[in-house]
């Protein structure tokens, strides 16, 4: 007998030789439906998988991401398959997964254009149909390779396994793929699919050997979600920053300067607005703040050790034949102003912030918008503080992070701690009292976490703020950073109670992370309809007709006199074609004003994307609109 443990502990004995199927379908018959690969003993496995001895059994479905990953990995084969089917002459050379979905390159002489994708679909959809189980072989390596003779992609891909056993994957009318597995039991459980895109790719990213053709696809457990999935990518292209950015008068790129943005005035509203809600959050949590030079000596890279970890993402410059380096990063500038004075355990924590600009070589084919660039605004700050403050100050910076988020409306956060890398310096000791303090502070604040074993940097743990967008897109913004190397490097000491010297602990933490990014990922977020403090422009004031003119003039003076920040329509256009200008700029208040608003000192108010309107009293519409500016509100609304 087999002795199965479940992952709640419970136990579970069957015959040996019961397959992973077999368990699931034990514990019940919705998860024997849903399931698509098992882990035993932490090993990802077929469900057709015997069991024997003793053995933690998981069942795993597509609400899983390995098992969605899964799903998707044996969508490719059936893609391969129906490739095969259309071009036999094609070969097949790998078919990994992707963020949301896959792709199988192929070596092709005839091109497959998107045109062809409606058959590819057509025959994939019968494979799924005919419900054929995915079946292994196994052999040992030197059969395969002797099978695969004729094959230089797959002899290629199994020499690179460093496993004895291969194994291929077979379904459907003798179609068969070299594959480490495992798979969905059967074809009919690879969701709802959709070929995407084709595009060119060399073999191992090697440009001396032939183009292959990589083609994209998609796949989800079912078609709601296929169909959201397909949404989600609609919206992201009509808001794409760049797009918005161009229309909007928001921020330009230039061949002069690729990879460093052009902030338009509007542009530079918003940039303010941030930048100003984001000091008073700070002074709020008792930072202060300072500016360090852009362009420092290349002796200061040397110490900092970024001359040897760094160097190819930095430019240099030369002053009187001297060798300069231009910041990547604002921490030995940060350690520079620390040490024009001594320090004592009394003034710490100290908390320093710095809006830095810094610059970081990107290659040209990876920038993109305002989301890659070279150039760029941290919201840097760096924490001085004793061991044992460790924990509090992480504690205050996940709360001053969380603000800051939530005033945007982000709601949906996940967080990530990096512990010990196997590379690493810093006693076993300290590793532990800040690993420890950094858990203790999200256990703290009550926060779910996940936990990068061994992925901290070299010079100490961390934990990074992931938020979701509205398009359900994963931005990693925020970090806090424990670092046990450059006080050290830099010689930084405080007076200690005992009156001894002693090494800070160094905190870096960011929070927007990059303010040219942040932006970008606004401008998509909000799809540039900007919430009322953020909006470059809050409010239009468009006249009927010429006769109006003068009380239009009025209103623009005491919604100036309130800051608020308005213009005024003076054209020829008939006020529907002034209403219709207005949203298409994403003005979030437009007021229509004619004889009878002049006579009642009132306004008559649209908001931007919806059609009613309303009339109210110029008094109370600035009070209104006053009130949603100090609050930060997200919607627009006008119900009183
Ligand atoms: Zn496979
Ligand atoms: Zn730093």
């Amino acid at each position: 007998m087999a002795q199965v443990k479940l992952p709640d502990g419970s136990k579970l004995e069957v015959p040996d030789g019961t397959t992973a199927k077999q368990v699931a379908e034990q514990i019940g018959p919705q998860l024997a439906k849903s399931a698509v690969v098992a882990e035993i003993d932490g090993k990802l496995v077929d469900l057709s998988s015997p069991l024997q001895g003793h053995a933690s059994v998981r069942i795993i479905t597509t609400r899983d991401e390995q098992g969605l990953d899964i799903m998707r990995h044996s969508c490719a084969h059936v893609m391969a398959e129906a490739i095969c089917h259309i071009w036999p002459d094609a070969k097949l050379v790998y078919g990994p997964t992707v963020r949301d979905g896959f792709y199988y390159d192929i070596d092709l002489d005839e091109a497959i254009r998107p045109d062809d994708f409606e058959r590819i679909e057509k025959k994939m959809t019968e494979i799924a149909q005919a419900d054929l189980p995915f079946v292994r072989k196994e052999m040992t390596r030197d059969q395969a390779l002797d099978k695969m003779a004729d094959d230089k992609y797959k002899t290629n891909n199994i020499k690179r396994t460093h496993s004895d056993l291969i194994s291929f994957y077979a379904h459907g009318d003798g179609f068969e793929d070299l594959c480490r597995g495992p798979h969905v039991p059967r074809t009919g459980n690879i969701g709802s699919f959709k070929v995407m895109s084709v595009a060119g790719a060399y073999w191992h990213g090697d440009p001396t050997q032939k183009m292959l053709q990589r083609v994209y696809g998609t796949a989800w457990p079912t078609r709601k979600e296929l169909d959201q999935y397909l949404h989600r990518l609609e919206e992201a292209k009509k808001r794409d920053h760049r797009l918005l950015g161009r229309q909007l008068n928001l921020f330009s790129f230039n061949e002069a300067a690729p990879g460093f943005a052009f902030i338009h005035p509007k542009g530079m509203i918003i940039w303010n607005a941030i930048v100003d809600f984001w000091r008073q959050v700070h002074d709020k949590y008792d930072y202060s703040e300072v500016r360090t030079p852009i362009i420092l000596n290349e002796e200061l890279w040397h110490k900092s050790g970024h001359w040897d970890n760094y160097k190819e993402n930095m430019y240099f410059t030369d002053i009187d034949g001297i060798g300069y380096a231009i910041k990547p990063m604002n921490c030995p500038g940060g350690c520079l102003v620390y040490k024009t004075r001594h320090h004592s355990y009394r003034e710490f924590p100290m908390r320093v912030a710095e809006l830095g600009l810094v610059h970081r070589h990107e290659a040209s084919g990876v920038m993109h918008g305002l989301f890659r660039v070279r150039q760029f605004t941290q919201d840097d700050a760096h924490i001085f503080c004793t061991p044992d403050q460790i924990e509090s100050e992480i504690i205050g910076v996940i709360e001053l992070t969380f603000e800051i988020y939530r005033a945007f409306g982000f709601e949906d956060f996940h967080i990530e701690l990096s512990t010990k890398p196997q590379k690493h310096i810093g006693s076993h000791q300290i590793w532990d009292i800040s690993t420890n303090a950094l858990k203790e502070a999200l256990r703290h604040k009550e926060i779910d976490y996940q936990v990068n074993e061994g992925d901290g940097a070299f010079y100490g743990p961390k934990i990074d703020f992931h938020l979701r967008d509205c398009l359900q897109r994963s931005w990693q913004l925020g970090t806090i950073q424990l670092d046990f190397s450059m006080p050290q490097r830099f010689g930084l000491v405080y007076t200690d109670k005992d009156n001894t010297e002693k090494t800070p602990v160094m905190i870096h933490r960011a929070v927007l992370g990059s303010f040219e990014r942040f932006i970008g990922i606004l401008t998509e977020h909000y799809a540039a309809n900007f919430p009322l403090w953020l909006s470059p422009l809050q409010a239009r004031i468009m006249p009927i007709s010429e006769k109006t003119n003068d009380y239009a003039r009025r209103v623009r003076q005491d919604l100036r006199n309130a800051c608020l920040r308005c213009d005024l329509d003076l054209s020829d256009e008939k006020i529907n074609a002034k209403i219709a200008k207005a949203h298409a700029a994403k003005v979030p208040y437009m007021l229509v004003v004619g004889p009878r608003e002049a006579r009642s000192q009132a306004v008559n108010v649209r908001i931007r994307g919806q059609r009613q309107n309303k009339t109210v009293s110029l008094e109370a519409f600035i009070e209104t609109v006053k009130q949603q500016i100090a609050d930060k509100s997200i919607d627009l609304n006008f119900a009183k």
